[in-house]
């Protein structure tokens, strides 16, 4: 049996902070990754080879720590009882003990249905920087990157690096907007160096604001390769040739395995989040959470509800004082983020009748605005109930159609029926005689 004193799910900035800071109690800590290395979304590929020294600071620090557990490729399935965990490990699968958790289990990218966007060439914008820090090849590739938020000039920025031509980056925010939040920055000193180092990097490309993607389109052979994308800017379309189009609208909280244990949460403008007090605790007394999950901020606000958390779940709660003062300031730089990027009403008019809004179970938009709830358009459509239950429509559904998505189900990712057999709880004597 593996126990925990602490258990952390999630090695992003989050996770890490909270590790080290509840490693620094002494106690026996466990931080659990799906990916292969630590490190979360932003510092991907691990946190050892980043230029951030703060992801090299934390890891070396959890690397030393003789309390402390990374397992790595180990994803949380389910919670059979309390202070227990389901986990797939590559192999098989096996049941974690704790007396604490953390939760740091991050965001994902939301994307927003539209004509098109199912053709190959067209990816999330995180999701095709994923791929080429994973090594895709994007050298010479002519990449339109769309939808909104800081994110996108991360994304080209990255793209570039490796040797993508930007044809264009398309922000659905209007410039009055975009100036007040560039305004909000002087209140963030680090995040305007980071804006005008940004700027630098992608000199020379052009940035359309009041713009969107209205449609991705193949050629007129209907070859069913993207060629190009229609773009809304201000009164104008235009139409950009490209290799790949890389379009998100911001991005959502992983609140499944919170929901799975019983955490409350709540929803605004189409975000659900985890509902947390001072000390990053959920309702459930033993758990906690930190991060994108509690909603979305950025990678400062992750670290110190990361470091609140770790703190917290091991006791040490004297000299918080400059955190919360941390946390405070962070969390109105994520509300300047909020108003400043807020999704314009005809992104989200865009699908057509024809247009798969669940790419999994092949519905459109035409099968699902006829429905009144979630419930009633999986029983009828199996809408959500692919292989992605619901991670990628979900979160256009609930802005679409004003639809909460129901209760989680278990397991909370797609798992190998063997790790569940494998984890399955043994029989105890008794019950082996009942039988
Ligand atoms: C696709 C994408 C790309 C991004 N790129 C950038 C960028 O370039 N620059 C930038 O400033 N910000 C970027 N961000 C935002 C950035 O992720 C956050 O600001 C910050 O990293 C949040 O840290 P976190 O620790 O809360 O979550 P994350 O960094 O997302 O870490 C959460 C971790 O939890 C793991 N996890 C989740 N569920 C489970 C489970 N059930 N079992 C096991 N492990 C699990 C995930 O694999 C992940 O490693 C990106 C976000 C996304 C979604």
């Amino acid at each position: 049996m593996k126990y925990y004193d602490i258990l952390v799910v999630g090695a992003g900035p989050a996770g890490l902070a909270a590790a080290q800071a509840a490693a620094a109690s002494g106690r026996k800590v466990g931080i659990i990754d799906d990916n292969p290395q630590a490190g979360g979304q932003i510092w991907r590929g691990g946190p050892a080879s980043q230029s951030d020294a703060r992801a090299r600071t934390l890891w070396l620090a959890l690397h030393d720590a003789p309390n402390v557990e990374f397992l790595s490729q180990t994803r949380v399935l389910y919670a059979p009882a309390p202070q227990q965990l389901q986990v797939q490990t590559p192999v098989s699968g096996m049941t974690l003990h704790y007396q604490r958790l953390i939760l740091a289990t991050g965001a994902r990218e939301r994307l927003l249905p539209f004509p098109g966007w199912t053709l190959p060439g067209v990816t999330g914008a995180g999701g095709l920087q994923a791929l080429s820090k994973g090594g895709y090849p994007v050298a010479g590739k002519r990449v339109v990157v769309a939808g909104t938020g800081p994110l996108l000039l991360a994304v080209a920025a990255t793209l570039r690096a490796r040797g993508a031509e930007i044809v264009a980056i398309i922000e659905q925010a209007p410039m009055p907007a975009l100036a007040r939040f560039g305004a909000g920055l002087l209140a963030t000193p680090s995040k305007a160096v980071q804006a005008l180092q940004l700027a630098r990097q992608l000199r020379g490309i052009p940035y359309w604001t009041d713009s969107y993607v209205r449609a991705a389109l193949d050629d007129a052979m209907k070859t069913q390769e993207l060629q190009a994308v229609q773009v809304q800017r201000g009164s104008s379309i235009v139409t950009l040739e490209c290799d790949y189009l890389a379009c998100g609208y911001g991005l959502l909280p992983n609140v499944e395995l919170a929901q799975a244990l019983g955490a409350a949460t709540h929803s605004r403008k189409g975000q659900t989040a985890v509902s947390i007090d001072s000390w990053q605790q959920t309702c459930i007394s033993d758990v906690y959470c930190a991060g994108e999950g509690t909603g979305i901020g950025g990678v400062d606000l992750a670290l110190v509800e990361g470091r609140i958390a770790g703190l917290a779940a091991s006791g040490a709660v004297a000299e918080t004082e400059t955190l919360f003062r941390q946390r405070t300031r962070w969390r109105k730089f994520a509300s300047r983020l909020e108003r400043g990027f807020a999704l314009r009403a005809e992104v989200l008019a865009l699908a057509e009748d024809s247009t798969l809004v669940c790419r999994c179970e092949d519905v459109c938009h035409g099968d699902l605005k006829t429905h009144s709830s979630w419930r009633s358009a999986k029983l009828h459509t199996r809408c959500g109930m692919g292989p992605c239950q619901g991670r990628i429509c979900g979160g256009a559904t609930e802005l679409l159609y004003g639809w909460r998505p129901a209760a989680v189900r278990s397991p909370i990712v797609p798992a190998r029926v063997a790790s569940m057999i494998a984890s399955a709880p043994e029989e105890t004597p008794d019950q082996q005689a009942a039988q």
